[in-house]
């Protein structure tokens, strides 16, 4: 079968590369694509904030399954307008991505349905935002509703800050776009983890659970950015709080929704903060919904998928995730991302990569994030350049326990990241940072 994919990031490229290993596929297409994905997929340009050319694009294609990578496709309803015409796609429908388009329509179906988050209030103007503020303590985390690509978050260490960070998101000074509601909330301390479920309408079932880097400085510090790295291993959750997650969050979700007459399909992420009880045991409380892969979560999950992952897009789609099983390959994997000097701030790009021939180990794969071709070059084109993989030996089990310095365990992360950063010393452009300690919670706790 041909299959479209819509966007061209790193989650893309690890999407079309898994899509490529499928026996079912004879064509990828993906639009646009990057200088990467070209190795894997038929690239066609398209600008996936113009609803009318991606589905142009779709209807040009033909294509026997579409999927649609990125957030902003999904609000704009390209899901609603491809099933309109007839297309198979694996994505949720506008109303569906609400879970993630709006902050405080997340937060209200999570209050009427009873599913763990943190206390909050949604406010429509800075008057509101003083007054909710005065029943939180400090620090106190303020939201824009809308899409930010992980811009939106501010965290406050004092009220007054909380007021100016809302009152620029109001202003449009802080994203550029001008939010109507801001969201008020309760700060968590704990763990983050991400937990993916592939969702059909009516079930919800377990694919994976990473963690993700969010911040540009080693050791989480500095600025948030779109993700400078993720790891997925066996140990991440227990089975019991895989299966709680599941229950008390996913599949609650998918029945709601189903409820609501907003029925939900394709993968819903469940960015999770792990709050530490005095009891010792945990309470996992939501932080956001998306609606879609992570990026960089994707690359180090789909390295790891040993199931054809058409059988889990036609699955969402045929409401049969219920009869699907999901392998994956045993051990660990991680993603390192290579991004352009001052990301997330200024950057330069047009910049030439060296390297990229030099990886030559089959557990390695570099996907691109953000480059092009420019007189015959890679070049850089992104703040997040590359996404540098690796999953660990084949033989690896989740029980192992030869580790490296100042680990209980986890030689399967440490073999995966011995790979990826390997790997990672071949490659150079000028400016190139990355982050040198992925999975350093994981390492220090032994998983
Ligand atoms: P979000 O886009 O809502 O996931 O927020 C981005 C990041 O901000 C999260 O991954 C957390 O690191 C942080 N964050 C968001 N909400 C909270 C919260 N209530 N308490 C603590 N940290 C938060």
């Amino acid at each position: 079968m041909k299959v479209l994919v819509i966007g061209g990031g790193g989650r893309e490229h690890a999407i079309c590369w898994a899509l490529g290993r499928s026996k079912r596929v004879m064509e990828v297409v993906c639009a646009p694509g990057n200088a990467g994905i070209a190795e894997n997929a038929r690239c066609v340009p398209v600008d996936v904030g113009n609803l009318a050319a991606m589905v142009a694009v779709v209807e040009a294609e033909r294509s026997a399954l579409t999927v649609v990578g990125p957030e902003l496709p999904l609000s704009l309803g390209v899901v609603d307008e491809l099933i309109r015409r007839g297309f198979r796609v694996f994505g949720p429908k506008q109303a569906a991505a609400r879970l993630e388009t709006s902050k405080s329509f997340a937060k209200e179906f999570m209050r009427r349905n009873e599913i763990p988050t943190a206390a909050y209030a949604v406010c429509t103007t800075l008057d509101e935002v003083r007054e909710e503020l005065s029943r939180f303590s400090v620090p106190v985390v303020v939201k824009a509703d809308g899409l930010a690509a992980g811009k939106g978050v501010v965290i406050c260490q004092t009220h007054a800050h909380a007021e100016q960070a809302a009152a620029e998101m109001f202003s449009g000074v802080l994203l550029g776009v001008t939010e109507t509601e801001v969201v008020i909330e309760e700060f968590l301390d704990g763990e983050e983890v991400s937990f993916f479920a592939l969702c059909d309408g009516m079930h919800a079932v377990a694919l994976a659970a990473a963690q993700d880097h969010k911040r540009v400085g080693e050791g989480d510090t500095g600025p948030n950015t779109g993700g400078m790295g993720a790891y997925t291993g066996d140990g991440l959750l227990s089975t019991e709080m895989e299966q709680w997650l599941l229950k008390n969050v996913a599949q609650r979700v998918v029945d709601e929704m189903a409820m609501e007459g907003t029925s939900f399909q394709g993968i819903l992420f469940c960015g999770m903060m792990m709050v530490p009880r005095t009891d010792g045991t945990t309470q996992p409380m939501v932080l956001e919904f998306n609606t879609r892969f992570g990026d960089p979560e994707t690359q180090a999950i789909l390295v790891r998928l040993e199931t054809d992952i058409v059988e889990l897009f036609e699955a969402a789609i045929d409401g049969t995730a219920d009869t699907l099983e999901i392998r994956t390959r045993p051990g660990a994997s991680v993603c390192v991302i290579a991004a352009s000097g001052g990301y997330p701030g200024k950057y330069a790009s047009g910049l030439p990569i060296a390297g990229l021939d030099s990886v030559g180990d089959p557990d390695v794969v570099v996907f691109h994030s953000g480059t092009a071709v420019k007189d015959g070059t890679v070049v850089t084109a992104g703040g997040r350049v590359l996404g540098v993989t690796a999953v660990s030996r084949a033989t690896a089990l989740s029980s192992d326990t030869a580790s490296g310095p100042g680990s209980k365990g986890g030689s399967s992360l440490w073999d995966a990241l011995g790979k990826a950063y390997g790997a990672m010393q071949g490659i150079s452009f000028e400016g190139m940072q990355f982050r040198g300690d992925i999975g350093w919670r994981a390492l220090r706790d032994g998983l």
